[in-house]
């Protein structure tokens, strides 16, 4: 989040402006927790004179992964869904069964877009 932050604030700090709205968009699959983010957000937000008083909005987006065995694209079976709150699940295709899958959608968290106010 912190590395959000800098990006956002070089950014306004660049056009000579102030933030007025942060778009994060956020993989399933990136293991951020909505809450951490907003709560991260608002004590650096707080310590930025062109940051202070921006609103976040989070938009999440669902995980797609590409299977290497039958070619399966789209959405994402976890192997074990037990563990998923522990350790980063185990991705399985729901076609194939193989575990052979790459992430191709829903991993990492970026910035969508920034609104900012001028002066
Ligand atoms: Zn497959």
């Amino acid at each position: 989040m912190a590395e959000v932050v800098r990006v956002v604030e070089e950014e306004a700090r660049r056009r000579n402006a102030r933030v007025k709205e942060v778009r994060l968009e956020v993989g399933e699959l990136s293991f951020l927790c909505e809450e951490q983010l907003r709560f991260a957000f608002e004590v650096l937000a707080e310590q930025s004179d062109v940051l202070r008083g921006s609103k976040l909005v989070i938009e999440s987006v669902k995980a797609e992964i590409k299977c290497e065995g039958c070619g399966y694209e789209g959405g994402v079976r976890y192997a074990d869904d037990f563990a998923y709150h522990f350790s980063p699940p185990i991705l399985q295709c729901p076609e194939c069964d193989g575990f052979d899958v790459r992430i191709v959608k829903g991993r990492g968290c970026i910035v969508k877009e920034i609104v900012i106010i001028t002066s």
